[in-house]
């Protein structure tokens, strides 16, 4: 065999909890200790970890991320009151993206994974939609009232010095709803940085869309800071990777999509983005199939699969059953952050095995070995269920192939 490859700089790697964790170890342990020197620093996000650290570790795997841009993160469980009682937790931890997010000020970009026999609903689609869904503000950090009759609503706004502007919403008749939502002139700008940045780096073009036509002063500011930032740092960089920046109308961006082929970035406010990935991600076929990429406004990468830990199998896998749980999207995370570290370290060997490593686990699947989940999509004739296990030693084999 030849020699490992070597990596310069570590990579951040996040561990996580159940049915993925059980999974991580297997991908390492079958699909690159073998080929590659891993160098990375390890951080154990595992709920119980999480608990006996107080979530420290949450925080210094962020900021280790910071220090060497970039990142791998299994999924993690987030507590609720039930995972309160199973993990005996000193309190309930709050969500791990979420902190991390919060710390790399980052964009969430979800890509699907295409493979053939397993057909978009939607037939034009041949290349992958990305998502990037805002993730701060407006209807997410509302603040909400009903009226009585006979009310007037206003919006305030008081300065430092206390003076304030007020703004007529509605004077009630009836009685009804009010709504006060917002959001940053900052976070916006830290948005439309990470999609510009990932629109260079996958050489693909970017559409936004709001509805500025209804809403002149809130959705019009998420346009003109788009543009503006564009026209300032962006253009000529865009126009160097032949890409483009396409601004259109919300509903109009809609329609396009559906009929379009695939093969660019859709950048989405909050709520449009909630919605809209779902609706992308299920038309793609399956959340197991779905990478996911947090991008920083300063170039800052955190790779992972967009599920989250399986856990109905993960009790079954406890009770010492084999399970056939799909692990292409982690895999695709881990591939993601190798490719990256390769780009940024100069080391195209790291970048090759990442590739010839997607190819090998595609090729699996168009050759009818694959998971459960994607057995029931697969239009193939003959496809063979096996459990994680064989599906990941399949894809060594053929790895090994297209790497000797
Ligand atoms: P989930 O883990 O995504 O699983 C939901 C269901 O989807 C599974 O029961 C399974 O269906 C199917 N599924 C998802 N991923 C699959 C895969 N790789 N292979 C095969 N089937 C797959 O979501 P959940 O059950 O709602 O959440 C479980 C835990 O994950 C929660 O504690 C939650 O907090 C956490 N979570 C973490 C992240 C993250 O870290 N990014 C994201 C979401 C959720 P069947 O059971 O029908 O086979
Ligand atoms: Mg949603």
């Amino acid at each position: 065999m030849a020699e490992k490859i070597k990596m310069r700089t570590p990579l951040v790697e996040m561990d996580g909890d159940e049915m993925t964790r059980v999974i991580w170890k297997m991908i390492k342990d079958i699909l690159l200790y073998p080929y590659i020197d891993l160098n990375v620093e390890y951080y154990d996000l595992g709920l119980e970890n999480r608990n006996k650290t107080g979530d420290k570790v949450t925080f210094d795997s962020a900021n280790a991320t910071k220090k060497y841009g970039v990142a791998v993160k299994c999924a993690t469980i987030t507590p609720n009151a039930e995972r309160m009682t199973e993990y005996n937790l000193k309190e309930m931890w709050k969500s791990p993206n979420g902190t991390i997010r919060a710390i790399l000020d980052g964009t969430v970009f979800r890509t699907p994974i295409i493979v053939k026999g397993i057909t978009p609903f939607i037939p034009s689609w041949k290349k992958p939609i990305t998502i990037a869904r805002h993730a701060y503000g407006d209807v997410y950090k509302n603040t909400e009232m009903t009226v009585g009759a006979n009310c007037k609503a206003e919006l305030v706004v008081t300065d430092e010095n206390g003076k304030e502007t007020r703004q007529l919403i509605h004077e009630f008749k009836g009685s009804g709803i009010i709504q006060g939502m917002h959001n940053t002139d900052k976070s916006i700008s830290s948005f439309a940085k990470s999609c510009f940045n990932y629109a260079l780096d996958l050489k693909q073009d970017l559409w936004f869309a709001t509805k500025d036509t209804i809403s002149k002063k809130y959705d019009h500011r998420f346009k003109d800071i788009f543009n503006e930032i564009y026209e300032k740092e962006y253009k000529e960089k865009f126009s160097a990777a032949g890409i483009e920046y396409f601004y259109t109308l919300i509903d109009d961006a809609v329609a396009r999509v559906v009929r379009s082929e695939g093969g660019y970035i859709w950048a989405c406010k909050n709520y449009d983005g909630d919605v809209m990935s779902d609706m992308v991600a299920t038309a793609f076929g399956s959340l197991a199939m779905m990478t996911s990429v947090l991008v920083s406004p300063d170039g800052v990468y955190e790779y992972e699969a967009a599920h989250g830990t399986v856990q109905r199998h993960y009790y079954k896998y406890l009770k010492g059953e084999k399970t056939s749980t799909n692990p292409v999207a982690t895999i695709f995370a881990w591939t993601g952050a190798l490719k990256k570290r390769g780009e940024l370290d100069g080391t195209p060997e790291l970048c090759n095995f990442a590739e010839s490593l997607e190819k090998a686990t595609v090729q699996t699947i168009e050759e009818g070995i694959m998971t459960g989940d994607l057995a029931s999509l697969s239009s193939l004739e003959n496809k063979k269920t096996v459990d994680t296990e064989t599906f990941l030693l399949e894809i060594n084999n053929r790895l090994a192939k297209l790497i000797e």
